[in-house]
């Protein structure tokens, strides 16, 4: 129940199951004795919980491992393949269809781009067609994750504001899809997505803390984890990183605030640089704000020393955003994410001078800055995230028996 502080025994054994889940989610393959030493639970209890994930098909056996003390067990796996996911990421000017599973394996991917002036109601349209195909073809998907640009009003179902897309501001996602396909539809905001995918998919070898997922594309927002939790604030829109200003004298954003970070080092304001001061490097006279990114980090590696200033200044607006994550979250980590990950081994040098400059010495030198690495689009893979956070939170209620029940 929404808000309830106390737990029945169904909670917990849900609860339990979830912390199983996870382990297996993160380490493919595990003895039900380490799985009770991670957990903290006893080895009885281990037993049982595996059991009837085992008769709901939730995992399964996987033959003899060597445990870490050199003995043997029989090792369990998640039936990953049984549980897969459709991940939706809905941009600006382009939608992104695929499918996953809740390992975070990919099984195909699709992008669509559209102008900024299409009806939205058209472009609904053609994004749940392609759902449609795809549930067809993969008939073991248990839930639909979608990331949208923020800030998302989560009770509400909608985005409040989207800058230069005022026209989706009433599409109510949550209604659309539920409406629309015969599965448990999760939304969440860019941000946050990419910061599931990172948690879940990134393959972080050292174990973390605190995660600052900063997603610098055509919005500027964060994502922070802190132990396997996002951090939403209690509408859902917390961590708009991009929406902080950093000239309170600056001009007006479309939020009402003013000098908001994201009017300095987006991809839209990047864009708007480029078409100012190095024209020469953009690919055609209309380029999408992305391409402009990327046409003047390719300038900037060339040589050109006005895509370099360009360069320069947008990364120098990302480090003062990390200086604010970190003053803020104390992160172990940040990842930039989106597409100033195209220029990370120009940026990173700059934003991690700046932050050395600026953040006091005792913080600055235990966060790792780092570019996202993620196989497919933070943000897609985010949404099937989404969505795999919540099958690993109740796993019986996306087991088929569960869904039997
Ligand atoms: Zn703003």
């Amino acid at each position: 129940m929404t808000g309830a502080i106390g737990k029945n025994n169904s909670d917990l054994t849900e609860m339990n199951r979830s912390a199983v889940v996870r382990i297996l989610q993160q380490q493919e393959v595990c003895s039900r004795a380490d799985i009770a030493r991670q957990t903290g639970l006893t080895q009885a209890a281990i037993t049982k919980i595996v059991a009837s994930m085992m008769e709901m098909g939730i995992v399964s056996e996987a033959g003899i491992i060597m445990n870490g003390d050199n003995r043997r067990s029989i090792g369990l796996r998640l039936n990953a393949d049984r549980h897969q996911i459709i991940g939706v990421k809905f941009a600006r000017q382009m939608f992104a269809v695929g499918v996953f599973d809740i390992s975070g394996k990919i099984y195909i991917h699709t992008e669509t781009k559209y102008p900024f002036e299409e009806d939205p109601r058209k472009v609904l349209s053609a994004m749940k067609e392609q759902i449609h195909t795809m549930l067809k073809k993969y008939e073991n998907v248990v839930s639909i994750g979608l990331a949208v640009p923020g800030p998302y009003l989560r009770d509400e179902g909608r985005i409040a504001v989207v800058t230069q897309m005022s026209a989706w501001h009433t599409i109510n996602f949550i209604e659309e899809f539920k409406a629309e396909f015969n599965k448990p539809v999760f939304i969440e905001h860019d941000a946050n997505a990419g910061a599931l995918a990172e948690w879940l998919f990134g393959g972080h070898t050292q174990p973390l803390h605190t995660l600052a997922y900063f997603l610098v594309g055509d919005g500027v927002g964060a994502g922070i984890i802190e132990r396997g939790r996002l951090f939403l604030g209690v509408q859902g829109t917390a961590c708009e990183t991009g929406h902080i200003s950093v000239d309170v004298h600056g001009p007006r954003c479309e939020c009402g605030n003013y000098g908001c970070l994201e009017m300095y080092c987006s991809a839209p304001a990047i864009l708007k640089k480029v078409k100012e001061r190095v024209p020469e490097c953009l690919p055609c006279e209309n380029p999408q704000s992305s391409d402009a990114c990327i046409a003047v980090f390719e300038a900037a590696r060339a040589g050109n020393p006005k895509a370099m200033d360009v360069v320069r200044e947008t990364a120098e607006y990302i480090g003062y955003g990390c200086v604010t994550l970190i003053n803020a979250y104390n992160p172990d980590i940040i990842i930039l994410g989106d597409v100033v990950s195209r220029g990370g081994d120009l940026l990173l040098p700059i934003v991690q001078e700046v932050v050395r400059q600026r953040v006091i010495p005792e913080l600055h030198t235990k966060v790792r800055i780092k570019i996202s690495a993620l196989k497919v689009d933070p943000t897609l893979y985010g949404a099937a995230a989404t969505a795999t956070d919540k099958v690993l939170q109740l796993p019986s209620k996306f087991s088929a028996a569960g869904k039997r029940g």
